[in-house]
């Protein structure tokens, strides 16, 4: 067992734009020319490697987002088909769960040449068939399980993540069918670092100050029980669309729903977004480094653990 402690910062590459709160073509083009080299750049300014999640969609529109990770060692994972909200792995049944799998790993495995092993569900959104349908497909690693954040009923398929509150915080071989129960099953679920809020990109854009506490918590976690940190951002975070004009598109069928999901979050996620999020981001990596933490991919994680 190797007592060295883990940084696992993971990415999630994808068409969302955060200013117009909408999925585009036009976003993943500049997730491609602005957002990833920007994050690339910080990567190799820390000589850290990190795991990517890509949806199919983007990674079919621009190949080259996929291959401009590789030759710095990172990781390449899937990240599902599409952010489209009738893909979510926690409303698809088995069969279209599976054939999404299978698709998003082969293309890509085509594009990267490596192997993918790791995959986190699009917005979290998984049910308890999706354990099997991730065996079935040959991943053996899932990143989907936030245990104990408690932002869930701000987000969309809201209350099925109430299962958070009772999952492992350590990472566990899963339940055949209980994503968020351990048990026998050949898949390990690493859990995202969350400390009440989520420990992720758009918590340090928006309060600074809460994540400042929230890694002194998270670090005082690991040194008690080896827990590895999961952070996980975007590079759509670190892209500036502000010169569009915005309106705040209504995805949610209710009043309520609408403020809470659409209106409020739209409003509080553009905060420091763009370059702003970059010095915000070094910060984050500087205080584990400053700690003597080792930075690697999920898959390296594992297999130096001996999970997998
Ligand atoms: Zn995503």
């Amino acid at each position: 067992m190797n007592k060295r402690r883990h940084c696992l910062f993971t990415n999630d590459v994808e068409t969302t734009s955060i200013w117009l709160n909408t999925l585009r073509d036009e976003t993943g083009l500049k997730v491609l020319e602005e957002g990833m080299p920007i994050l690339l750049d910080i990567y190799n300014e820390f000589n850290i490697i990190s795991t990517f999640y890509f949806t199919g969609y983007i990674a079919k529109l621009f190949p080259d987002v996929v291959k401009m990770i590789i030759k710095d060692g990172h990781e390449v994972a899937s990240h599902g088909k599409s952010h489209l909200p009738e893909n979510g792995f926690d409303v698809m049944p088995f069969e279209k769960q599976k054939r999404h799998l299978e698709e998003t790993k082969k293309l890509l495995e085509d594009i990267s040449g490596q192997e993918v092993i790791s995959f986190r569900a699009p917005a979290l959104r998984v049910n308890n068939e999706t354990v099997r349908a991730l065996i079935e497909t040959g991943h053996k690693i899932d990143s989907s399980v936030a245990s104990q954040r408690f932002d869930f009923f701000l987000s969309f398929g809201g209350f099925k993540k109430l299962k958070w509150f009772t999952a492992p915080r350590l990472p566990y071989k899963v339940d055949p069918n209980n994503i968020f129960k351990k048990g026998n099953s050949d898949l390990v679920e690493v859990p995202l670092s969350a400390l009440f809020l989520p420990y992720v990109g758009t918590t340090m854009r928006i309060f600074p100050t809460i994540t400042a506490l929230q890694r002194h918590g998270i670090n005082f976690e690991s040194k008690l029980n080896n827990k590895p940190v999961v952070f996980d951002v975007h590079p759509n975070e670190f892209i500036d669309e502000s010169d569009e004009i915005r309106i705040v598109n209504k995805r949610s069928k209710n009043p309520i729903d609408f403020f809470l999901k659409d209106w409020l979050r739209s409003h509080l996620k553009i905060k420091n977004l763009g370059p702003a999020a970059i010095p915000l981001y070094k910060k984050e990596i500087q205080f584990y480094k400053d700690r003597g933490y080792k930075f690697t991919t999920v898959k390296q994680y594992c297999i130096e653990n001996q999970l997998i």
